[in-house]
């Protein structure tokens, strides 16, 4: 499907020029800020909020996909202020057609060149999801569509009942969900065209950091991995 893509010029002036590498280094530096409690909460003061009012537009540097939790607001996290990131936050960061719309204008009308898709540790989407796993019960209604969404992600992560089990889940969502997003309508001719990068994360709620996933999470799924015991679907 076309859509409405802002010729380049114009991105890159949105963007102020910001690549998805510096954006990746203002990020960094900014969770290094929070996790060292030496945040400057930049952005947030009267002449931050009134040039915003005059300006009477929006530019984020960046665009951000997190769970719900309320202990992980990538405002915070990464030390910016108002006007600094487009933030979509979902439970679980499972996607639905409202969230994909909410990150199509991020990154096509407001350019954002940078699509961050935050997990977390102990995310407890993700714990619900294992948890459906491990019992072939799935809840009923909304919940139940966020947790099928999880279990998509979740079916090869082998299950030997490692403490860790859970961590290795939250990072095949948060990878899952990336992969996703490249191949949604709207974001990958984008990703295509080499002008936007969607890049997985994942924010320890213990160390207050923020680590870069890349493609891939860790474990490796093979012809001599375990299989998870029982998924819904095979319950009668
Ligand atoms: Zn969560």
């Amino acid at each position: 499907m076309a859509i409405a893509q802002r010729a380049a010029p114009e991105r890159a002036a949105l963007t102020r020029g910001h690549t998805a590498d510096r954006i990746r280094v203002l990020l960094d530096e900014g969770n290094a800020r929070w996790r060292t409690f030496t945040p400057r909460y930049p952005h947030q003061d009267s002449g931050r909020r009134r040039a915003l009012w005059e300006a009477d537009a929006e530019h984020p540097f960046a665009s951000v996909l997190g769970c719900a939790d309320s202990r992980v607001p990538p405002e915070m996290l990464f030390d910016r202020g108002l006007g600094d990131l487009y933030t979509v936050r979902a439970y679980g960061q499972v996607p639905d057609s409202s969230v994909a719309g909410s990150l199509v204008h991020g990154v096509r009308d407001l350019a954002t060149p940078l699509l961050v898709v935050l997990g977390h540790s102990r995310c407890s989407a993700v714990r619900e999801a294992v948890t459906a796993l491990r019992t072939g019960r799935v809840p009923e209604g909304h919940m139940g569509f966020l947790v099928e969404g999880i279990l998509d992600a979740i079916e090869d992560v082998p299950d030997d009942g490692a403490r860790d089990f859970l961590d290795a889940c939250v990072r095949a969502n948060t990878v899952h969900v990336a992969d996703q997003l490249r191949h949604e309508p709207g974001l990958r001719e984008l990703v295509h065209s080499g002008e936007l990068r969607i890049e997985p994360a994942l924010y320890s709620i213990k160390r207050s950091r923020v680590e870069w996933l890349g493609d891939r999470p860790e474990y490796r799924p093979g012809p001599d991995s375990a299989v998870p015991s029982q998924r819904p679907s095979d319950t009668p």
